[in-house]
């Protein structure tokens, strides 16, 4: 189905929405052109109020746009999803009046309060769509005319408010009589160790607060009747609902608006998934030889299917963890002198630093929506990565003027050691390495050679 439909071309097909689709019998050939345009249509994130308190109920109503907007009379609302990036305050009144209560998160109503203290639970008239509020930082910047080698975030400023601040977490353990669910404590200590990379990666914008956790029982073995069943006992208020499923009981884990369903409790697995309700795609890689495309083969990213240890940069660039003067555009010096030279240092865990190299040199690929990322993932080889400290990779990325969903997805143009005597052609750019910096470190008997720079020279 990839391969036919090439899907990769499309990132929204990808996961989520597409795997969605196909669990639902939906996707046969007979109805894939149709399905198609419906899945990559752009869609504005709605806001939608619901009849019971769970997530899974009959919608009463639902609003794209910011502004008041009034329910039927005695509408009985008692959940509301609220799309990342959106805050909406509910009263007790018409026309926005009355006693309210502002959330920002997907809202159970029977167990939320107005300010007044009252149940807010079928006691909604109306409610106001906005933008959550954004504190400036250092990691939300804007790109002045004369900076020209300024890397625009293209991400919406509410979104990235929105993901960069604690995280509230509920774990929904899903059992099935017969079969095995990991333990809560295994759980949660795995969402731990990914949060404290989180931390890291994104310069400590990113925090993690358990709000609860339940055992819910199904009583199907079908997947997707038991995630349906376990969504409407979830009834979950939180940032994001982690749901864990009885072993064998799904081929995939996969990821939803604000919830991720895992098999396990493999700490890539859920970086991967949450990366998806974080606003990315897969990372995949094409042959620079064959032009063929392999889905998700890109070890430097947790949005493939290898054991990787961080997201890549043009991810980590869309999700506002790196500063402006840490990725360098390189469209004007290469149109005034056909050239140029950058000296990157090695992205790692993406930990802040005092170095005053950049992490990226990007082109914007002329006569498309499209740019080319060049960095280097790593410093060292590690046990997790696989890839040789100082190896350089170039990313093809969109720029995603006006993405929503499952947006930035990647595509590995190009990949070779600091120390190639070649040139490296991706994008319509030629990429060749001309110095490094490097010390060597004993490790178990071994030399191992750890990278603090890689020079490149680059032409078109
Ligand atoms: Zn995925």
């Amino acid at each position: 189905m990839w391969e036919t439909c090439q899907t990769y071309e499309h990132a929204e097909l990808e996961d989520g929405l597409f795997l969605d689709e196909v669990q639902a019998e939906n996707c046969t050939a007979a109805n894939w052109t149709a399905l198609r345009e419906q899945l990559i249509a752009p869609r504005a994130p709605l806001v939608r109020v619901r009849e019971s308190c769970n997530g899974v109920s009959q919608v009463i109503q639902e609003a794209a746009s910011n502004g008041c907007h009034t329910l039927p009379q005695a509408a009985g609302a008692s959940f509301v999803d609220v799309p990342i990036g959106k805050a909406v305050t509910l009263h007790a009144a018409g026309d926005c009046t009355g006693d309210s209560v502002t959330v920002d998160t997907d809202t159970n109503l029977c167990e939320t309060s107005f300010g007044s203290g009252a149940s807010a639970n079928d006691q909604v008239r109306s409610f106001r769509v906005q933008d959550v509020e954004v504190l400036p930082s250092a990691h939300r910047y804007d790109c002045a005319g004369d900076e020209s080698t300024c890397v625009k975030n293209n991400n919406n400023a509410s979104k990235l408010g929105a993901i960069n601040t604690k995280h509230t977490v509920k774990v929904v353990r899903i059992a099935l009589d017969g079969r095995t669910t990991p333990a809560l404590s295994t759980i949660q200590n795995t969402i731990r160790g990914v949060y404290r990379d989180f931390a890291v990666a994104s310069r400590g914008q990113v925090s993690l607060e358990f709000t609860g956790s339940q055992t819910v029982q199904v009583t199907s073995s079908n997947c997707t009747t038991a995630k349906n069943q376990a969504r409407q006992k979830a009834n979950s208020s939180a940032f994001l609902t982690v749901f864990v499923l009885p072993g064998g009981m799904c081929s995939t884990s996969n990821a939803g608006s604000r919830s991720v369903f895992l098999k396990g409790t493999l700490a890539r697995d859920y970086a991967h998934e949450i990366g998806h309700v974080l606003g990315l795609a897969h990372s995949n890689v094409r042959d620079p030889s064959t032009g063929q495309v392999r889905s998700s083969a890109d070890s430097s990213s947790f949005m493939s299917t290898f054991s990787a240890d961080n997201y890549n940069l043009p991810q980590l660039h869309w999700l506002g963890w790196t500063k402006k003067e840490e990725l360098v555009g390189i469209n004007s010096a290469i149109d005034n002198n056909g050239s140029t030279e950058v000296t990157l240092r090695p992205v790692g865990t993406n930990d802040d630093s005092t170095s005053s190299l950049p992490l990226g040199a990007v082109w914007e690929i002329p006569g498309t929506d499209q740019r080319l990322f060049i960095a280097v993932p790593k410093p060292r080889l590690n046990g997790t990565n696989q890839i040789e400290g100082g190896t350089v990779f170039a990313y093809r990325a969109p720029k995603c003027v006006g993405c929503t969903g499952m947006a930035m997805g990647t595509m590995q143009m190009a990949r070779f050691g600091p120390k190639s005597v070649n040139e490296h052609e991706a994008s319509g750019l030629f990429l060749k390495p001309v110095g490094y910096t490097s010390s060597f470190v004993q490790e178990g008997g071994k030399s191992v050679e750890v990278f603090t720079s890689v020079t490149l020279r680059i032409r078109k």
